[in-house]
């Protein structure tokens, strides 16, 4: 089969990550083979195969959005059939028994593993999963339009989640890529005042189709205070004018794995008056259930880029360089 692996970290052109046939994988006890029918790109893919995370397996295929069909299951692997369509998400694994995964905090396991980071992903033709981590996914939607919604869109919840947005409040998003066009959509759905703060022009354009109240420069402040702000751009810069942004006790969380140095806070200016700022990691599987029915109740509008699995480094630079319409899917 075809499959991208990251035997050095490189910038765009990416020279380190190279394309490859090779024997397709056998599902160890608990996996399912899964025949890859689309994979979403990730910026957390761009991160492992640029560097900024460090490599946890040599040479990883990565790919963490996987939408594809189950072609064979390995003894001890439950609750599918050949034939199924299930979504691979990022988290791979946890231990189950420590502190974090008995309180339901999986997400900070620190045992927890990773699709496309400990374990290979879905830059190929077939990848394996744990059938216990893999995801039924919502009717009704073409197979390009799941695979963001399995990390862009479960992340965003989760930050969603972490933002503590009170009911009909005032939602400012940073930063308008694939993760936050679905949020600000799952905000709306629940009677949010939504403001998109950002510097891409075709972002902010977008942002107004999609029900935005308004749309303005990166560091521009908003019409008015923010009751929780989320930001998604990986730019630390950018977490002082968001924490100025906020009202009176509202709540500022970072959804990205990696985010740039956060230069000198002032306390009075940036987070007295119980302003708060987060980060967000990973999500739990129950993240992940909550937002695949939420899928399944409201459609969501879904703005992707199909690249052929073939220029998965070309979908990579265009990402990196912010040339990306919503999210890039790769189509084997
Ligand atoms: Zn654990
Ligand atoms: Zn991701």
């Amino acid at each position: 089969m075809l499959a991208w692996r990251v035997r050095r970290p490189s910038t765009a052109p990416y020279p380190g990550f190279e394309a490859r046939d090779e024997p397709t994988p056998r599902p160890e006890r608990g996996e399912l083979l899964i025949r890859v029918r689309v994979c979403g790109v990730c910026r957390t893919d761009l991160h492992v195969v640029e560097g900024d995370l460090p490599p946890h397996r040599p040479g990883v295929i990565p790919g963490h959005e996987v939408v594809g069909e189950v072609v064979d299951i390995a003894e001890g692997a439950n609750g599918f059939a050949p034939g199924d369509l299930v979504g691979v998400a990022w988290l791979r694994g946890t231990c189950g028994r420590c502190r974090y995964c008995r309180r339901g905090a999986e997400n900070l396991c620190p045992l927890s593993t990773y699709t496309g980071w400990d374990a290979d992903g879905g830059y190929a033709r077939f990848v394996t999963a744990p059938a216990a981590y893999t995801h039924r996914l919502p009717s009704g939607y073409p197979d390009t339009e799941l695979a963001p919604l399995l990390c862009a869109g479960i992340i965003g919840y989760r930050a969603l989640k972490r933002a503590e947005l009170p009911d009909s409040g005032r939602l400012g998003i940073y930063g308008f890529g694939a993760s936050a066009h679905l949020a600000a959509q799952v905000a709306l759905a629940r009677g949010a005042t939504v403001h998109v703060l950002t510097r891409s022009a075709r972002a902010r354009e977008l942002a107004l189709k999609l029900g935005a109240s308004s749309a303005g420069g990166a560091t521009d402040p908003p019409p008015e205070p923010l009751d929780a702000a989320i930001l998604f751009a990986p730019v630390g810069t950018l977490v002082p004018p968001a924490l100025a942004a906020l009202d009176r006790g509202g709540t500022l969380a970072v959804a990205g794995i990696h985010l740039t140095d956060i230069p000198v806070l002032g306390y009075q200016r940036h987070l007295f008056q119980e302003r708060q700022l987060r980060s967000v990691t990973a999500n739990t599987r129950a993240d992940a259930r909550e937002f695949l029915a939420i899928a399944a109740e409201h459609r969501l509008t879904v703005v992707t880029t199909p690249y052929p699995l073939d220029r998965a480094d070309r979908a990579l630079a265009d990402l990196a360089a912010d040339r990306v319409d919503g999210a890039a899917v790769l189509v084997p």
